[in-house]
């Protein structure tokens, strides 16, 4: 039996990529700029956004409305993630939801730990019905504008414009390789743990019918995606870290941008909701420890 082809484009880019990260890394410490630093971590921090806030609650989930403009920001800083169009990746992880840990999930954490963080993107994987379950996002012209012209938009976000910021001190290659580069490949590995980490490391107190779960490290990594159990039991709500302290910065975000009139309509499930889940889940645990036992006495 043959096992998946290599996807040749995405894996020559991904290591192209991994080799400048070593090149921006080296060019940090020999040219160190605390502009050049600042303004990768920027990159990071609006690029990561652009997934979580933008890609992920906005548009896959569609847990809150954003105003064009928001809608706009969070594409084009989307598209510095590198991570496919926004109809692409919705696509993508609407499937993941729907099939969870099944083999018609493209990231199926069952496949192996990973599978699920990059083998996934470095091979051919047909998604079944692909592009069928966006038709409501591919309305959206900011988005279909984004995946026509989805390259430009990788080299003008991800590359060309902190290149372009970071000659105003005279550090283009830096702009290039750190703020480009190496900032891209962290990026990569923080999204990717949501699909690796967030599925292997963790509590699970809203649903024990998959593999997510709650963490807060990767919380951390990723402004907040960690709370992965609460978020594929409650999918739509805008919140993945429900706790008003547990860390998900997307969340507060989105919050405070819903009280200046940017974004509106955040969806909450409701307290009702959560408490019998998770009452569901401590009677499922309990069921499980009595069977152990009667099987233990037999
Ligand atoms: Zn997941
Ligand atoms: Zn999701």
């Amino acid at each position: 039996m043959t096992g998946p082809k290599i996807h040749w484009l995405n894996t020559l880019f991904i290591a192209t990529m991994h080799v400048s990260a070593i090149g921006g890394a080296l060019w940090l410490i020999s040219n160190f700029s605390w502009a050049t630093l600042s303004l990768a971590i920027g990159w990071f921090v609006l690029s990561g956004m652009g997934i979580t806030m933008g890609y992920h609650r906005c548009f896959s989930h569609r847990a809150f409305n954003a105003t064009k403009p928001v809608q706009a920001v969070l594409t084009f800083f989307g598209s510095a993630a590198v991570q496919n169009s926004c109809l692409k990746w919705s696509s993508d992880h609407r499937v993941h939801h729907a099939k969870v840990d099944t083999e018609s999930d493209p990231y199926n954490r069952k496949k192996g730990f990973w599978w699920s963080h990059i083998g996934w993107i470095l091979h051919d994987t047909p998604v079944e019905g692909s592009m069928q379950n966006v038709a409501d996002l591919e309305r959206n012209p900011i988005l279909s504008f984004q995946h026509k012209y989805y390259f430009f938009f990788v080299a003008i976000a991800g590359f060309l414009a902190p290149a372009l910021i970071a000659m105003a001190w005279g550090d283009f290659i830096g702009g290039l390789l750190v703020a480009g580069c190496l900032r891209l490949v962290f990026q990569w590995h923080a999204t990717f743990s949501i699909n690796s980490v967030a599925h292997t490391i963790g509590t699970r107190p809203y649903s024990l019918k998959n593999t997510a779960r709650d963490s807060i490290l990767t919380a951390l990594l990723t402004f907040g995606e960690g709370y992965h159990n609460f978020h594929h039991r409650f999918q739509s709500d805008y919140r993945n870290g429900v706790r008003w302290w547990h860390v998900d910065p997307s969340k507060w975000t989105i919050w405070s941008l819903s009280r200046i009139g940017l974004v509106s309509d955040l969806k909450r499930a409701s307290k009702d909701a959560i408490r019998r889940a998770k009452e569901s889940v401590q009677r499922e645990k309990e069921e499980r420890k009595a069977a152990r036992r009667k099987l233990a006495t037999k």
